[in-house]
């Protein structure tokens, strides 16, 4: 069997011809979309993720704001950018690109508004992933579900294994999937027998960041693979963690590394601006506004 393969690169570009008809109406109702993205210092890494940030809001007719904060810059200072931000009406989302240098994340990300809080990171949205009810569901695992429907496979009942544990990858993309009532195994580096648990995947996700770490041995004949890693390898050349090679030949279904889920994350976040922009034109008091409201935050 040689798998099909899940295309991230055209369901994102045919979701971001979508998204431009959204933007349409909205300003048609006079509300431009806009997205702030704040990087504190000069990782090159971050400065290139930005950069791509930026261009998927621009080819969107989303607004970007760019702000780029020195190294150096006292934490005080971010949470008062973020403040500025909260309360500007013309941004609908806000993101701080991580890593941060010598400033406490959780601080910072618990700073941002709920209801801006477009990368899904706030305690908040992370919660709401736990009882199944988030405003906004953070972009790669929300990248990945709709990857996962493009096959045409009901998750309900199946074997789901997710190997990595992060927060922003791992432990969401195992809860969204508990959530459509997979069975769900996380495995992390401390996983032993790591082949052992990803046999039995029905749905196999991978996201640790270490190329090569599934090898065809270690995935059930069928079985559809999502590799999220992004890997560079000394010759310059881009792999996910999945041998996609060997791999093939036994999947049903897998993502290429770049192509797959690279494109869909920066999607996603448009997608989660979009919505943001739309809940914004909603009145205040009206029934239809409360169903947009976050239920914690009714009567605050
Ligand atoms: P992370 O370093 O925060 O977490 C990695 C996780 O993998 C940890 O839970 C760790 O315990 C686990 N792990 C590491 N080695 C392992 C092993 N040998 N066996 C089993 N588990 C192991 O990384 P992250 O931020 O979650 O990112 C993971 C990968 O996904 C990276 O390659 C990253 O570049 C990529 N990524 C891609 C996208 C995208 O848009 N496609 C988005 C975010 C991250």
């Amino acid at each position: 069997m040689t798998a099909r393969i899940i295309d991230g690169k055209a369901l994102s570009k045919q979701l971001r011809e979508g998204f431009k008809a959204r933007v349409a109406t909205l300003v048609e109702q006079g509300v431009t979309p806009g997205l702030a993205v704040i990087l504190v210092g000069d990782n090159p890494a971050s400065r290139v993720y930005v950069g791509n940030k930026v261009k998927a809001c621009e080819e969107c007719g989303v607004r970007s704001f760019h702000i780029a904060l020195p190294s150096d810059t006292p934490q005080a200072e971010v949470l008062a950018t973020i403040a500025r931000l909260n309360a500007d009406p013309a941004v609908h989302g806000i993101l701080i690109q991580l890593p941060l240098p010598h400033i406490d994340g959780r601080s910072v990300l618990e700073a941002i508004s709920v209801h801006k809080d477009v990368d899904g990171f706030h305690l908040y949205n992370v919660g709401g992933l736990v009882v199944g009810n988030t405003i906004f569901p953070p972009c790669t695992p929300y990248g990945v579900q709709l990857l996962l429907d493009t096959t045409g496979t009901d998750v309900a009942g199946k074997n789901v294994v997710v190997v990595g544990a992060s927060n922003i990858v791992g432990k969401p993309m195992a809860l969204m999937l508990l959530q459509r009532e997979a069975t769900v195994t996380i495995c992390h580096a401390r996983t032993r027998d790591l082949a052992q648990h990803t046999i039995l995947a029905d749905i196999l996700i991978v996201a640790a960041g270490r190329p090569g770490l599934i090898v065809p041995q270690m995935v059930k004949q069928g079985a559809i693979v999502i590799d999220v890693g992004i890997n560079r390898l000394p010759d310059g050349k881009i792999v996910g963690d999945v041998d996609f090679e060997g791999v093939k030949e036994k999947a049903s279904w897998i993502t290429p590394v770049p192509g797959g889920v690279g494109p869909m994350t920066v999607t996603m976040l448009i997608e989660n601006t979009l919505r943001s922009a739309e809940r914004a034109l909603h009145v205040p008091g009206s029934e239809d506004y409360q169903d947009w409201e976050a239920p914690v935050l009714k009567g605050a």
